[in-house]
């Protein structure tokens, strides 16, 4: 029931008059506004070295200091208002038409890394098989496929979810390294590969540590990543049980 009614809201997204996601106003086309466009909180330098958050004078930012999973990885968005809306409207109410927006924007960072634009694959961080039921979609996934036709990187599904594990929000970073540690399993061949992880949003980073982790272990060259959105660094030596 609830599918269908978010179905149903999509289906007249395409029907009915467009309003800007962001502050409401009447568009021609699209999903956000010009003038809200202009303002969103895109990433800049200097960034981690390793998850690509911005950082203020320092190699790697709080999250990655004690440990570099990563390779190398890249953002397009701080995930602070409004950016954190625009995610939510991709991610949970069927906007679909959102991944255009954010995969183009993603692919546009990924062209213009010299790194990252040498990855040989690309995959999506996978959802439990059940969400992405419940959902309808995965939007890592749909990300990837707009990102792999702009890049002509190819992608592959290398990861499955083996288990479903705890929604991370209410987590502190322990806790979540521990809730993903073992949640995921490689499909296919990556020896000495560089891999391009790819999901819509990073946070602390333990799901993509995870991830990158399980590739090193099958022989992965590199594994890098790139999401729309990456939450801000927070000071050095503040590392604490509580949620972040
Ligand atoms: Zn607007
Ligand atoms: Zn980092």
């Amino acid at each position: 029931m609830i599918i269908f009614s978010d179905a149903l809201k999509a289906a007249f997204d395409f029907i009915l008059p467009q309003s800007c996601i962001l502050c409401e106003k009447e568009i021609e086309q699209g999903m956000i506004c010009n003038n809200c466009l202009e303002y969103l909180p895109l990433v800049n330098p200097p960034l981690c070295t390793a998850c690509g958050r911005p950082t203020k004078d320092r190699l790697r930012c709080a999250f990655c200091s004690s440990e570099k999973p990563l390779d190398r990885g890249r953002a397009w968005m701080l995930f602070i208002p409004p950016a954190d809306k625009v995610v939510h409207h991709f991610k949970y109410r069927l906007k679909t038409r959102l991944a255009d927006l954010l995969g183009r924007a993603m692919a546009g960072i990924i062209k213009a890394d010299h790194i990252l634009s040498q990855a040989d694959v690309l995959t999506p961080v996978p959802l439990f098989w059940w969400k992405t039921l419940r959902r309808t979609y995965n939007q890592s996934d749909i990300l990837a496929g707009i990102i792999s036709s702009e890049t002509g990187i190819a992608q592959k599904d290398l990861l499955k979810r083996t288990r479903n594990t705890r929604t991370q929000t209410r987590l502190s970073e322990e806790a979540r390294r521990q809730n993903v540690r073992g949640a995921f399993e490689v499909r296919g061949d990556v020896y000495d590969k560089n891999v391009l992880l790819v999901d819509d949003v990073l946070t602390t980073g333990a799901t993509m540590s995870e991830c990158a982790r399980v590739f090193k272990e099958h022989g992965a060259a590199a594994v890098y990543s790139c999401v729309a959105a990456i939450t801000p660094d927070r000071p050095h030596g503040t590392r604490s049980n509580r949620p972040v």
